[in-house]
Parts: structure tokens; sequence; C-alpha cells
């Protein structure tokens, strides 16, 4: 058993050096006084978790950390290679003990419901059970996690679809760094397989990464190799695949130890079998993905966003902690240590409410089959679009193309009937669509808007840096040392907000 004292003392041991790796993996554009408040957070936010009851490997009556890209030291906590899911049971079961707690399962928010007279947000439109109704709240805490459904390959689950930042975006809030994407270099490359995360850690343990012939070809492009940043990975991937014309890299686990492999990565075994791949006997095809983005809603270090009464945390938020490029598991601290603050949370008063935006219209019924084909239809070009202009490599024709695409089809779209009630402009006595067909509609209506707004700001910033890289313009340029944010539908340079 670990003594907490123990625990905070091994914790303890490099905040500062935890911050350098941070700032230096963010490009220029990390936000010091943000990072500062996460690493010297972390050690508390980890002892929490602990207290909780989250299991995370221990060895020899220490904690293990394991090493992973761009860090100078191993510190990262794991529990096995499941650690996401080792956090999330122990809260959420934490959540469901909670008398005062109500969680509406399956619950989807739509848009802010502002005071028209303050500006302040009173509340959310929420579609539940099929429904839509005003829920009005003296908080309203954006959760939604990330945007990664805008490309076509990703390693996020279908439910990262950008929805907080298109609420907060169509809201009025501030946005920021919407360009920055992490593209992580490993994803399961399998036909007709989701695009599974092989973790970093496998090759901080010693994986290497090769090609066909299994050269270790990511020397040839920067003197880390497989262990540096994602960004410089990806793009050695995705420029050693088009050399080569190969659709494919590999991750070759046999360097590791095989009892090594057994105790630090149950999961990737078993994901890797379900696809006929032996990862003791054989190499792991793997290519890049949309992981992580950095950019979000504009958030200070205790969540407000520039709306009063409106917050947002974990990925849907731009704390500053990432900068240009997130270092490797920093998201998860971000998330605890961030939503920590919400103990102090100072509840706004607000005199009386304004009533919801009123539906203008009334219909009996509606038929919007022709709309929702369509809609779905778009859920599948978008992506595929995104990933051709706004992916690895990006250039500012290709995007000026896609932003042209995108607004169509979001001029289009603001025209349907099933956009107009999803945003309670119009109201039907009688609905003939699931609660799953209006969120698909909604989600994708997100979507839209995240492509432009990530289109948007990736041709506006013409330089290259961190999770952004344009082939027109390789290098960086001091004079981008700033943020991009998105006020309303103006883009703006940002040096100290
Ligand atoms: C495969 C994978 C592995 C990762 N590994 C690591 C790691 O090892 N370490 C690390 O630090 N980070 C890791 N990350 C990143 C990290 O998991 C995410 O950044 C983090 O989970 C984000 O947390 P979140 O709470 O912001 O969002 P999420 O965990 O994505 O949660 C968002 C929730 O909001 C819900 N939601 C979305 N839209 C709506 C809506 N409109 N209405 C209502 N609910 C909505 C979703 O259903 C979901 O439940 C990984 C990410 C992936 C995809």
């Amino acid at each position: 058993m670990i003594g907490p004292k123990e625990v905070l003392q091994q914790l303890w041991t490099s905040p500062q050096l935890h911050q350098e790796d941070t700032i230096r993996a963010g490009a220029g554009l990390c936000e010091p006084e943000a990072v500062k408040f996460l690493v010297e957070n972390a050690p508390a936010a980890i002892q929490s978790l602990l207290e909780m009851g989250v299991e995370f490997d221990s060895h020899t009556g220490k904690l293990a950390m394991t090493l992973e890209a761009a860090h100078s030291r191993p510190r990262v906590l794991h529990a096995a290679d499941t650690t996401g899911r080792a956090i999330i049971s122990v809260l959420t079961a934490k959540v469901l003990e909670r008398p005062n707690i109500q969680v509406l399962s399956q619950a989807f928010a739509l848009n802010l419901w502002l005071n028209r007279s303050t500006g302040h947000c009173q509340g959310i439109s929420l579609l539940y059970q099929g429904k839509i109704s005003w829920i009005a709240a003296r908080a309203v805490i954006l959760a939604t996690g990330g945007g990664g459904q805008v490309f076509a390959q990703t390693t996020n689950p279908t439910v990262s679809t950008g929805d907080g930042v298109a609420i907060a975006f169509r809201g009025g809030a501030l946005l920021r760094d919407l360009e920055f994407v992490q593209f992580h270099p490993t994803a399961l490359s399998k036909p007709g397989a989701p695009r599974f995360l092989i973790s970093e850690a496998v090759r901080g343990e010693g994986a290497h990464l090769v090609d066909e012939k299994g050269h270790r070809f990511a020397f040839d492009y920067h003197p880390a190799g497989e262990l540096a940043p994602r960004d410089v990975v990806s793009r050695a991937i995705f420029n050693h695949l088009q050399k080569t014309a190969n659709t494919c890299v590999y991750l070759d686990l046999r360097p590791i130890p095989a009892q090594r492999i057994s105790y630090r990565f149950p999961n990737i075994i078993q994901v890797c079998q379900q696809w006929g791949i032996n990862v003791f006997q054989e190499r792991i095809p793997v290519t890049p993905a949309a992981h992580y983005w950095m950019g979000g809603i504009l958030t200070d270090t205790a969540n407000r966003t520039s709306i009063p009464g409106l917050y947002a945390i974990g990925e849907t938020a731009s704390t500053g902690v990432h900068g240009a490029n997130r270092l490797a598991s920093n998201s998860l601290l971000e998330c605890l240590v961030y939503a920590a603050q919400f103990s102090q949370i100072e509840l706004l008063e607000y005199p009386h409410l304004t009533a919801p935006p009123r539906e203008r219209k009334e219909q009996e019924t509606a038929n919007l089959d022709h709309e929702i084909e369509q809609i779905l239809a778009l859920r599948q070009q978008l992506p595929t679009l995104m990933w051709q202009s706004a992916g690895i490599c990006r250039h500012q024709g290709v995007l000026e193309q896609a932003i042209a695409q995108v607004s169509s089809w979001r001029s289009q779209l603001a025209e349907f009937t099933v956009t107009h009630y999803l945003n309670k402009l119009v109201k039907f006595t009688y609905i003939n669509y699931s609660h799953e067909e209006l969120r698909i509609c909604a989600e994708t209506l997100n979507l839209v808007d995240v492509a432009y707004l990530i289109l948007r700001s990736a041709a506006f910033r013409t330089e290259s840096r961190g999770g952004h890289y344009r082939t027109d313009y390789p290098k960086t340029d001091p004079h981008w040392q700033c943020h991009t944010v998105v006020n309303n539908n103006n883009l703006h340079m940002a040096w100290a907000l």
C-alpha cells in the first residue's frame, strides 16, 4: 500500500521539468500561467484520484511511471493500457452515488439560452427523449470533448463532434487556436477496423516504428526518431508513405520483452488479436489519425469563458495549457486539475430569467425525410474533405476551396426545416423522427460549423507551428507567435488576453 505522503513526494519531484516539457511541446503558444497552474496542482489532483480508489499501476511500493514522446523523464501514470477507463469508471460511480446530482442520460445539448439584456448564459436547450426543451441554470459547463469526427481518420469516439465549440460559437463566445489539431502517428490501419490508437507508451517502452522493409525511417526525419513530438512523427510517416507509395507503416513490439508487453498492453494485445494480428510475432500496421484538438473555447484558470455564466472544461476548452501542440498525457491531467476549480465556482446571481427564444412558427407535422437524407450524406462527405484539405499537410489554395464548399453547405443547411426545429425557431405538434435521428442531424450541423472554423483558422495562419503544418509556409514565423481568436465570424491575432 502506498501512503499519501510517499505519493506526494514521488509526484512532486519534477513540476519544473514538467512545465518546461509542456512549454517546449506547445511551440511558443502555451500560456505560462495556465501551465504553471497545471503542473503545480497535478500532485493534489492525482492524490484525490488515488483516494477515490483509482488504481494506477505500481511497482515495489511506488507508482509506476512511463515515458512518452517529448517528456524528458518517465512521469506518466497508467492503469495497464486503459488508464482513461480506470479513471472514468471510478468517477462515474461517484457521480451516481450522489443524491444531489441528476443525470439525464443521453440528453443532448443544443444551444445556449442567453439573457438578451445582460448577455449572461442562463441555461441551455436540450434534446431529451426526442423532445427539445430549455433548462435554466445558474452556471452552464460545456464538457463535450474533442472534435476528431470532423476528420475521416480519427482515434476519437463517435461522440467527438465538437459540439461544445459549435454551441459556444453560435452563442458568440470567444474561441482560440482552432487550427491546432494533433495527429497521432500510430492508429491501427486494417481494412474494416476502427482507427484504434496504439499508444505512444508502446514506443516509450521500446517498440520500433519501421517501414515495409523494416527500416526505422523516423530517424531520417528527426534525431529523436520514433520518440520525437507527435506532429513530427506523423509528418514523417505521411511523407515516408508518399515517398514509398505505401499505405501504412508498422509498429514492431518485438524489441520489448514478451512479459513486459503482456503486463503493459493487454488491451492492445486483445484488440490486435480481434483483427488477426499477433503482436508477439508480427508487426502492427499503423497510419496517422486526428487525435486531439488543442484549440477550443477560450477559458481562464477558473474555466470561465467570455460569456458570463458559461464555463468550459476538458478538450472543448482552450485554457492555454497545450499551446500549438499538446504534450502527451497532459489532457487527462488538465481535465482533473481544472475541474477541481469548480469547487470554488462563483455562482452568478441573475435577477430574473428572460424568456427563451420563442418558436416563430407552429406546424402540425413535418416531412423531413429529404433533408435528413442530405444531412446523412453530408456526414459522410465532410470528414473526407477535411482529411484531404485540413489534415496533416495544408495549403492555402486547398483550404480556400474547402472553405467555399463548406460555406455553401452551411448556407444550404441553414434553410432546412430540421435546422429551424433544432434551433427552436419552429415547433411541430407531432414529430415522426427518433431522438437518434435528430441527434445525428444536430451533430452534423455542429460538424459543419467546426469544419468551417478549423478551415478558416488554418487559412488565416500563414506559417507552420505545432499541430498546424502548411506546405506553402513550412517554417515557423516569429510574427505568428500569437493566438488565433475567433470572435463571432471574425479572426484576430491575439498576443496576450
Ligand atoms: C483513444 C484515445 C486515447 C487517449 N489517451 C490519452 C491518454 O493516455 N492520456 C491523456 O491525457 N489523454 C488521452 N486522450 C485524450 C483524452 O482522452 C481526451 O482529451 C479527454 O478524454 C477529453 O475529456 P473530456 O471530458 O473533455 O471529453 P470526453 O471524455 O470526450 O467526454 C465528452 C462527453 O460529452 C458528451 N457529449 C458530447 N457532445 C454532447 C452534447 N452535445 N450534449 C451532451 N453530451 C455531449 C460525450 O458523449 C462524452 O460523454 C486519448 C484520447 C483518445 C481518443
